[in-house]
Protein backbone atom coordinates (compact mmCIF):
# COMPACT_ATOMS: atom_id res chain seq x y z
CA UNK A 1 0.00 0.00 0.00
CA UNK A 2 1.48 3.87 -0.95
CA UNK A 3 -0.04 6.74 0.91
CA UNK A 4 0.97 10.00 1.80
CA UNK A 5 0.68 9.70 5.61
CA UNK A 6 0.53 6.33 7.68
CA UNK A 7 -1.20 6.59 11.08
CA UNK A 8 -1.19 4.24 13.99
CA UNK A 9 -4.00 4.06 15.81
CA UNK A 10 -7.43 4.89 15.05
CA UNK A 11 -7.90 6.43 18.62
CA UNK A 12 -9.90 10.38 19.13
CA UNK A 13 -6.33 11.31 17.66
CA UNK A 14 -5.56 9.08 14.75
CA UNK A 15 -9.15 9.55 13.61
CA UNK A 16 -9.40 13.22 14.08
CA UNK A 17 -6.21 13.60 12.09
CA UNK A 18 -7.21 11.28 9.08
CA UNK A 19 -10.61 13.39 8.75
CA UNK A 20 -8.42 17.20 9.04
CA UNK A 21 -5.99 15.93 6.56
CA UNK A 22 -9.07 14.65 4.22
CA UNK A 23 -10.06 18.16 4.46
CA UNK A 24 -6.69 19.40 3.51
CA UNK A 25 -6.77 17.12 0.49
CA UNK A 26 -4.09 14.93 2.26
CA UNK A 27 -4.45 11.31 1.78
CA UNK A 28 -4.04 8.66 4.93
CA UNK A 29 -4.32 4.99 5.97
CA UNK A 30 -4.73 4.29 9.58
CA UNK A 31 -3.87 0.99 11.40
CA UNK A 32 -5.28 -0.32 14.40
CA UNK A 33 -4.95 -3.27 16.81
CA UNK A 34 -8.71 -3.44 18.01
CA UNK A 35 -12.14 -3.68 16.23
CA UNK A 36 -14.12 -0.56 15.29
CA UNK A 37 -16.55 -1.74 17.86
CA UNK A 38 -14.15 -1.80 20.89
CA UNK A 39 -12.61 1.67 20.25
CA UNK A 40 -16.09 3.12 19.81
CA UNK A 41 -17.32 1.43 23.18
CA UNK A 42 -14.32 2.24 25.03
CA UNK A 43 -15.42 4.19 27.99
CA UNK A 44 -12.88 6.82 28.94
CA UNK A 45 -13.38 11.00 28.49
CA UNK A 46 -16.27 13.26 28.57
CA UNK A 47 -15.60 17.00 28.75
CA UNK A 48 -15.56 18.88 25.89
CA UNK A 49 -13.26 22.27 26.13
CA UNK A 50 -14.82 24.64 24.41
CA UNK A 51 -12.06 24.43 21.43
CA UNK A 52 -12.55 21.12 20.97
CA UNK A 53 -16.50 22.33 20.19
CA UNK A 54 -15.80 24.73 17.78
CA UNK A 55 -13.04 23.10 15.87
CA UNK A 56 -15.41 19.68 15.64
CA UNK A 57 -18.32 22.15 14.72
CA UNK A 58 -15.40 23.85 12.03
CA UNK A 59 -15.13 20.31 10.53
CA UNK A 60 -18.16 19.71 9.99
CA UNK A 61 -18.65 16.84 13.24
CA UNK A 62 -20.77 19.12 15.47
CA UNK A 63 -24.49 18.37 14.10
CA UNK A 64 -25.02 15.51 16.81
CA UNK A 65 -22.43 17.27 19.29
CA UNK A 66 -24.82 20.48 19.22
CA UNK A 67 -28.06 18.22 19.73
CA UNK A 68 -27.28 15.83 22.40
CA UNK A 69 -23.36 17.62 23.97
CA UNK A 70 -24.72 19.29 27.13
CA UNK A 71 -22.95 22.45 27.63
CA UNK A 72 -22.14 23.33 31.20
CA UNK A 73 -21.55 26.75 32.13
CA UNK A 74 -18.90 25.52 35.02
CA UNK A 75 -18.04 23.35 37.64
CA UNK A 76 -19.36 22.77 41.49
CA UNK A 77 -16.32 22.67 43.96
CA UNK A 78 -17.06 21.23 47.28
CA UNK A 79 -15.63 20.28 50.85
CA UNK A 80 -17.21 19.14 53.76
CA UNK A 81 -20.36 21.96 54.37
CA UNK A 82 -19.46 24.30 51.28
CA UNK A 83 -20.09 23.81 48.00
CA UNK A 84 -19.08 26.46 45.71
CA UNK A 85 -20.29 27.34 42.00
CA UNK A 86 -17.79 28.39 39.47
CA UNK A 87 -18.88 30.25 36.15
CA UNK A 88 -16.87 29.96 33.37
CA UNK A 89 -19.00 31.55 31.34
CA UNK A 90 -19.26 34.93 33.69
CA UNK A 91 -15.38 34.06 34.37
CA UNK A 92 -13.73 33.43 31.27
CA UNK A 93 -16.67 33.56 28.36
CA UNK A 94 -16.01 29.89 27.69
CA UNK A 95 -18.26 26.65 28.49
CA UNK A 96 -17.67 23.02 28.49
CA UNK A 97 -19.65 20.83 27.02
CA UNK A 98 -20.33 17.16 28.20
CA UNK A 99 -20.35 14.64 25.40
CA UNK A 100 -18.42 10.84 26.01
CA UNK A 101 -15.49 9.95 24.17
CA UNK A 102 -17.53 7.15 22.64
CA UNK A 103 -19.81 9.29 20.96
CA UNK A 104 -16.36 11.91 19.84
CA UNK A 105 -14.97 8.38 18.37
CA UNK A 106 -18.43 6.88 16.68
CA UNK A 107 -19.26 10.51 14.88
CA UNK A 108 -15.59 10.34 13.51
CA UNK A 109 -15.84 6.37 12.59
CA UNK A 110 -18.71 7.20 10.90
CA UNK A 111 -17.34 10.43 8.93
CA UNK A 112 -14.20 8.68 7.77
CA UNK A 113 -16.31 5.24 6.82
CA UNK A 114 -18.64 8.19 4.70
CA UNK A 115 -15.74 9.90 3.14
CA UNK A 116 -14.31 6.15 2.32
CA UNK A 117 -11.31 6.23 4.59
CA UNK A 118 -9.04 3.09 4.73
CA UNK A 119 -8.88 1.77 8.19
CA UNK A 120 -7.41 -1.57 9.18
CA UNK A 121 -8.58 -2.44 12.06
CA UNK A 122 -7.96 -5.86 14.22
CA UNK A 123 -4.00 -6.02 12.98
CA UNK A 124 -1.07 -6.88 14.66
CA UNK A 125 2.51 -6.46 14.86
CA UNK A 126 2.83 -2.55 14.39
CA UNK A 127 5.95 -1.56 13.11
CA UNK A 128 7.41 1.64 11.90
CA UNK A 129 10.63 1.85 9.72
CA UNK A 130 13.08 3.96 8.43
CA UNK A 131 11.67 7.13 10.26
CA UNK A 132 15.13 9.04 9.44
CA UNK A 133 14.52 8.76 5.92
CA UNK A 134 12.34 10.43 3.49
CA UNK A 135 10.20 7.11 2.72
CA UNK A 136 9.01 5.58 5.91
CA UNK A 137 7.21 2.56 5.97
CA UNK A 138 4.83 0.87 8.40
CA UNK A 139 4.43 -2.80 8.54
CA UNK A 140 1.78 -5.17 10.17
CA UNK A 141 -0.21 -8.26 9.92
CA UNK A 142 -3.80 -7.75 8.89
CA UNK A 143 -6.64 -10.04 10.54
CA UNK A 144 -6.30 -12.57 7.96
CA UNK A 145 -2.50 -13.23 9.21
CA UNK A 146 -1.12 -11.65 5.93
CA UNK A 147 2.29 -9.56 6.23
CA UNK A 148 0.98 -6.03 5.15
CA UNK A 149 3.71 -2.59 4.39
CA UNK A 150 2.04 0.59 3.83
CA UNK A 151 4.90 3.01 2.48
CA UNK A 152 4.22 6.77 3.01
CA UNK A 153 5.53 10.30 3.19
CA UNK A 154 5.24 10.40 7.17
CA UNK A 155 4.36 8.26 10.01
CA UNK A 156 2.05 9.54 12.46
CA UNK A 157 2.09 7.20 16.01
CA UNK A 158 -1.59 7.92 17.42
CA UNK A 159 -0.78 4.60 19.13
CA UNK A 160 -1.73 5.80 22.96
CA UNK A 161 -0.04 5.32 25.86
CA UNK A 162 0.59 1.51 25.45
CA UNK A 163 1.91 1.88 21.43
CA UNK A 164 4.97 1.29 19.78
CA UNK A 165 5.05 4.59 18.12
CA UNK A 166 7.14 6.33 21.09
CA UNK A 167 9.39 4.05 21.58
CA UNK A 168 10.53 4.74 18.28
CA UNK A 169 11.92 8.30 18.99
CA UNK A 170 15.76 7.55 19.84
CA UNK A 171 16.76 8.74 23.33
CA UNK A 172 14.28 11.09 24.25
CA UNK A 173 13.78 13.39 27.30
CA UNK A 174 10.90 12.06 29.18
CA UNK A 175 9.15 13.38 32.32
CA UNK A 176 7.05 10.92 34.68
CA UNK A 177 4.90 11.57 38.11
CA UNK A 178 3.08 8.59 39.55
CA UNK A 179 0.70 9.65 42.05
CA UNK A 180 -0.14 7.18 45.00
CA UNK A 181 -3.44 7.16 44.76
CA UNK A 182 -6.31 5.72 41.88
CA UNK A 183 -9.68 6.43 40.87
CA UNK A 184 -12.33 3.95 40.97
CA UNK A 185 -14.69 5.05 37.94
CA UNK A 186 -18.27 4.14 37.87
CA UNK A 187 -20.73 3.91 35.10
CA UNK A 188 -24.53 4.32 36.28
CA UNK A 189 -27.87 4.37 34.20
CA UNK A 190 -29.59 6.54 37.05
CA UNK A 191 -30.22 10.53 36.03
CA UNK A 192 -27.14 12.59 37.34
CA UNK A 193 -27.94 14.34 40.73
CA UNK A 194 -26.52 17.88 39.39
CA UNK A 195 -26.31 19.89 36.94
CA UNK A 196 -23.17 20.44 36.37
CA UNK A 197 -20.17 18.54 37.51
CA UNK A 198 -19.78 18.42 41.50
CA UNK A 199 -15.50 18.21 42.39
CA UNK A 200 -15.66 17.04 46.39
CA UNK A 201 -12.39 17.28 48.50
CA UNK A 202 -13.13 15.31 51.64
CA UNK A 203 -11.41 13.51 53.89
CA UNK A 204 -11.58 9.95 53.25
CA UNK A 205 -10.36 11.18 49.48
CA UNK A 206 -11.56 12.84 46.70
CA UNK A 207 -14.81 12.30 44.56
CA UNK A 208 -16.49 13.95 41.33
CA UNK A 209 -19.60 13.20 40.38
CA UNK A 210 -19.94 13.54 36.67
CA UNK A 211 -22.36 13.06 34.01
CA UNK A 212 -22.31 11.50 30.23
CA UNK A 213 -26.02 12.03 29.54
CA UNK A 214 -29.76 13.14 30.91
CA UNK A 215 -29.72 9.01 31.73
CA UNK A 216 -25.89 8.13 32.66
CA UNK A 217 -24.02 9.59 35.48
CA UNK A 218 -20.58 8.95 36.21
CA UNK A 219 -18.78 9.23 39.53
CA UNK A 220 -15.37 8.29 40.87
CA UNK A 221 -14.12 7.96 44.40
CA UNK A 222 -10.30 8.16 45.22
CA UNK A 223 -8.87 5.03 46.30
CA UNK A 224 -5.62 3.65 47.45
CA UNK A 225 -3.16 2.11 44.58
CA UNK A 226 -3.50 -1.16 44.50
CA UNK A 227 -7.23 -1.54 45.10
CA UNK A 228 -8.58 -4.75 44.17
CA UNK A 229 -12.46 -3.71 42.33
CA UNK A 230 -13.69 -6.72 43.96
CA UNK A 231 -13.59 -5.53 47.00
CA UNK A 232 -15.84 -2.55 46.33
CA UNK A 233 -19.66 -3.81 46.35
CA UNK A 234 -21.96 -1.49 44.70
CA UNK A 235 -23.42 -0.35 47.62
CA UNK A 236 -19.96 0.03 49.05
CA UNK A 237 -19.04 2.54 46.31
CA UNK A 238 -22.75 4.57 46.60
CA UNK A 239 -22.22 4.77 50.32
CA UNK A 240 -18.87 6.45 49.99
CA UNK A 241 -19.89 8.46 47.14
CA UNK A 242 -22.90 9.48 49.32
CA UNK A 243 -20.37 10.74 52.15
CA UNK A 244 -17.92 12.43 50.13
CA UNK A 245 -20.10 14.05 48.15
CA UNK A 246 -22.53 15.22 51.06
CA UNK A 247 -25.67 13.17 50.71
CA UNK A 248 -28.45 15.19 53.03
CA UNK A 249 -26.50 18.49 53.67
CA UNK A 250 -28.76 21.10 52.53
CA UNK A 251 -31.30 19.24 50.85
CA UNK A 252 -29.11 18.15 48.50
CA UNK A 253 -29.39 14.53 47.70
CA UNK A 254 -27.47 11.58 45.38
CA UNK A 255 -29.63 8.99 43.64
CA UNK A 256 -28.08 5.80 43.11
CA UNK A 257 -28.64 3.64 40.40
CA UNK A 258 -27.91 0.10 38.99
CA UNK A 259 -23.41 0.35 37.83
CA UNK A 260 -23.12 -0.76 34.78
CA UNK A 261 -19.64 -0.81 34.35
CA UNK A 262 -16.64 -0.03 37.08
CA UNK A 263 -12.74 0.18 36.58
CA UNK A 264 -10.34 1.34 38.81
CA UNK A 265 -7.51 3.94 36.99
CA UNK A 266 -4.20 4.14 38.24
CA UNK A 267 -2.96 8.03 38.01
CA UNK A 268 -0.51 9.11 35.86
CA UNK A 269 1.64 12.34 34.47
CA UNK A 270 4.22 11.66 31.53
CA UNK A 271 5.88 13.89 28.76
CA UNK A 272 8.17 12.95 26.45
CA UNK A 273 9.69 15.48 24.06
CA UNK A 274 10.35 16.07 20.96
CA UNK A 275 7.30 15.10 19.82
CA UNK A 276 8.75 14.76 16.18
CA UNK A 277 11.65 12.28 15.11
CA UNK A 278 12.33 12.33 10.78
CA UNK A 279 9.36 11.46 9.56
CA UNK A 280 7.76 10.35 12.46
CA UNK A 281 5.28 12.50 14.59
CA UNK A 282 3.84 11.99 17.94
CA UNK A 283 0.20 13.38 19.17
CA UNK A 284 -2.31 12.68 21.88
CA UNK A 285 -1.54 10.15 24.57
CA UNK A 286 1.41 8.72 22.73
CA UNK A 287 3.49 11.47 23.81
CA UNK A 288 1.63 12.52 27.10
CA UNK A 289 -0.50 11.70 29.65
CA UNK A 290 -2.40 13.25 32.43
CA UNK A 291 -4.18 12.59 35.52
CA UNK A 292 -8.40 12.74 34.48
CA UNK A 293 -8.67 15.13 37.43
CA UNK A 294 -8.60 18.14 34.60
CA UNK A 295 -10.20 16.70 32.03
CA UNK A 296 -7.39 17.59 29.34
CA UNK A 297 -6.48 14.18 27.94
CA UNK A 298 -8.63 14.09 25.10
CA UNK A 299 -8.95 17.89 24.44
CA UNK A 300 -4.69 17.78 24.78
CA UNK A 301 -5.17 15.39 21.77
CA UNK A 302 -7.33 17.25 19.67
CA UNK A 303 -5.45 20.36 20.32
CA UNK A 304 -2.14 18.25 19.00
CA UNK A 305 -3.61 17.06 15.80
CA UNK A 306 -5.68 20.79 15.02
CA UNK A 307 -1.59 21.34 15.29
CA UNK A 308 -0.23 18.81 13.10
CA UNK A 309 -2.59 18.53 10.01
CA UNK A 310 -1.78 21.80 8.40
CA UNK A 311 1.51 21.08 8.83
CA UNK A 312 1.69 17.96 7.42
CA UNK A 313 -0.24 18.94 4.51
CA UNK A 314 2.36 21.88 3.81
CA UNK A 315 4.84 19.19 4.28
CA UNK A 316 3.90 16.83 1.90
CA UNK A 317 2.14 18.67 -0.80
CA UNK A 318 4.82 21.65 -0.77
CA UNK A 319 7.86 19.95 0.64
CA UNK A 320 6.80 23.11 3.35
CA UNK A 321 8.90 22.36 6.36
CA UNK A 322 8.12 25.12 8.65
CA UNK A 323 5.06 24.35 10.87
CA UNK A 324 6.42 20.38 10.74
CA UNK A 325 9.85 21.84 12.07
CA UNK A 326 7.77 24.13 14.59
CA UNK A 327 5.28 21.45 15.68
CA UNK A 328 6.96 19.97 18.74
CA UNK A 329 7.76 23.19 20.51
CA UNK A 330 4.14 24.64 19.88
CA UNK A 331 2.81 21.42 21.08
CA UNK A 332 4.55 20.83 24.18
CA UNK A 333 3.56 24.69 25.08
CA UNK A 334 0.32 23.65 25.57
CA UNK A 335 0.94 19.97 26.86
CA UNK A 336 2.70 21.65 29.33
CA UNK A 337 0.27 23.65 30.56
CA UNK A 338 -2.37 21.23 30.85
CA UNK A 339 0.27 18.78 32.57
CA UNK A 340 0.67 21.68 35.02
CA UNK A 341 -3.22 21.85 35.40
CA UNK A 342 -3.62 18.34 35.91
CA UNK A 343 -1.43 18.34 38.55
CA UNK A 344 -2.65 21.29 40.24
CA UNK A 345 -6.05 19.97 40.30
CA UNK A 346 -5.15 16.53 41.17
CA UNK A 347 -2.75 17.55 43.91
CA UNK A 348 -5.70 20.09 45.37
CA UNK A 349 -8.59 17.64 45.57
CA UNK A 350 -6.90 14.30 46.32
CA UNK A 351 -6.06 13.54 50.01
CA UNK A 352 -2.57 12.22 51.33
CA UNK A 353 -2.89 11.55 54.84
CA UNK A 354 -1.20 14.30 55.72
CA UNK A 355 -2.37 16.59 58.66
CA UNK A 356 -0.84 20.31 57.00
CA UNK A 357 -1.43 19.26 53.34
CA UNK A 358 -5.06 18.79 54.23
CA UNK A 359 -5.16 22.33 55.55
CA UNK A 360 -3.13 23.91 52.83
CA UNK A 361 -5.24 22.16 50.86
CA UNK A 362 -8.31 23.52 51.74
CA UNK A 363 -6.98 26.97 52.36
CA UNK A 364 -6.33 26.34 48.32
CA UNK A 365 -10.06 25.74 47.26
CA UNK A 366 -11.25 28.71 49.19
CA UNK A 367 -9.04 30.78 47.55
CA UNK A 368 -10.00 29.28 44.20
CA UNK A 369 -13.59 29.59 45.37
CA UNK A 370 -13.89 32.44 46.40
CA UNK A 371 -11.81 34.96 44.95
CA UNK A 372 -12.36 35.88 41.26
CA UNK A 373 -8.61 35.91 40.69
CA UNK A 374 -8.52 32.35 41.99
CA UNK A 375 -11.85 31.58 39.87
CA UNK A 376 -10.63 32.77 37.02
CA UNK A 377 -7.34 31.23 36.52
CA UNK A 378 -9.12 27.58 37.08
CA UNK A 379 -11.69 28.66 34.73
CA UNK A 380 -9.39 29.72 31.94
CA UNK A 381 -7.28 26.17 32.04
CA UNK A 382 -10.31 24.26 32.65
CA UNK A 383 -12.76 25.67 29.25
CA UNK A 384 -9.38 25.70 27.53
CA UNK A 385 -7.23 27.76 25.85
CA UNK A 386 -7.14 28.49 22.44
CA UNK A 387 -5.50 26.18 20.50
CA UNK A 388 -2.32 27.18 19.10
CA UNK A 389 -1.39 28.39 22.55
C1 LIG B 1 -8.95 3.95 31.22
C2 LIG B 1 -8.86 5.40 30.81
C3 LIG B 1 -9.80 6.32 31.29
C4 LIG B 1 -9.71 7.67 30.92
N1 LIG B 1 -10.61 8.56 31.45
C5 LIG B 1 -10.50 9.85 31.12
C6 LIG B 1 -11.37 10.81 31.65
O1 LIG B 1 -12.26 10.48 32.43
N2 LIG B 1 -11.20 12.11 31.29
C7 LIG B 1 -10.21 12.51 30.40
O2 LIG B 1 -10.09 13.69 30.06
N3 LIG B 1 -9.38 11.63 29.89
C8 LIG B 1 -9.50 10.32 30.22
N4 LIG B 1 -8.63 9.45 29.70
C9 LIG B 1 -7.67 9.95 28.74
C10 LIG B 1 -8.26 10.06 27.32
O3 LIG B 1 -9.16 9.04 27.09
C11 LIG B 1 -7.10 10.01 26.35
O4 LIG B 1 -6.28 11.16 26.60
C12 LIG B 1 -7.52 10.00 24.88
O5 LIG B 1 -8.12 8.76 24.58
C13 LIG B 1 -6.30 10.20 23.99
O6 LIG B 1 -6.62 9.89 22.66
P1 LIG B 1 -5.52 9.21 21.72
O7 LIG B 1 -6.19 9.04 20.40
O8 LIG B 1 -4.27 9.99 21.81
O9 LIG B 1 -5.18 7.81 22.40
P2 LIG B 1 -6.11 6.52 22.57
O10 LIG B 1 -7.52 6.90 22.75
O11 LIG B 1 -5.45 5.68 23.60
O12 LIG B 1 -6.00 5.80 21.15
C14 LIG B 1 -4.84 5.09 20.75
C15 LIG B 1 -5.25 4.01 19.79
O13 LIG B 1 -4.09 3.34 19.31
C16 LIG B 1 -4.35 1.96 19.27
N5 LIG B 1 -3.08 1.23 19.30
C17 LIG B 1 -2.29 0.97 20.37
N6 LIG B 1 -1.23 0.25 20.00
C18 LIG B 1 -1.34 0.05 18.66
C19 LIG B 1 -0.55 -0.63 17.71
N7 LIG B 1 0.57 -1.30 18.08
N8 LIG B 1 -0.95 -0.67 16.41
C20 LIG B 1 -2.09 -0.03 16.04
N9 LIG B 1 -2.89 0.64 16.92
C21 LIG B 1 -2.52 0.68 18.20
C22 LIG B 1 -5.21 1.72 20.51
O14 LIG B 1 -5.96 0.52 20.42
C23 LIG B 1 -6.10 2.95 20.48
O15 LIG B 1 -7.29 2.75 19.75
C24 LIG B 1 -8.68 8.10 30.06
C25 LIG B 1 -7.76 7.19 29.58
C26 LIG B 1 -7.81 5.85 29.95
C27 LIG B 1 -6.76 4.89 29.44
Amino acid sequence: MRTQVAIVGAGPAGLLLSHLLDRAGVESVIVETRSRAYVEARIRAGILEQSTVDLLRGVGLGERLDREGDVHRGIHLQWPGERHHLDFADLVGRTVTVYGQTEVTKDLGRAREAAGQRIHYEVADTRVHDIETDSPFVTFTGPDGRAERIDADVVVGCDGSFGPCRAAVPNPQTWERTYPYSWLGVLANVAPSTDELIYAWHPDGFALHSMRSATVSRLYLQVPNGTDIAEWSDDRIWDALAERLGHGRDGWTLTPGPITEKSVLPMRSFVQQPMRHGRLFLAGDAAHIVPPTGAKGLNLAVADVALLAPALAALVDDGDEKLADAYSETALRRVWRCTHFSWWMTTMLHTSGDAFDAQLQLSQLRWVATSEAGATGLAENYAGLPIGF
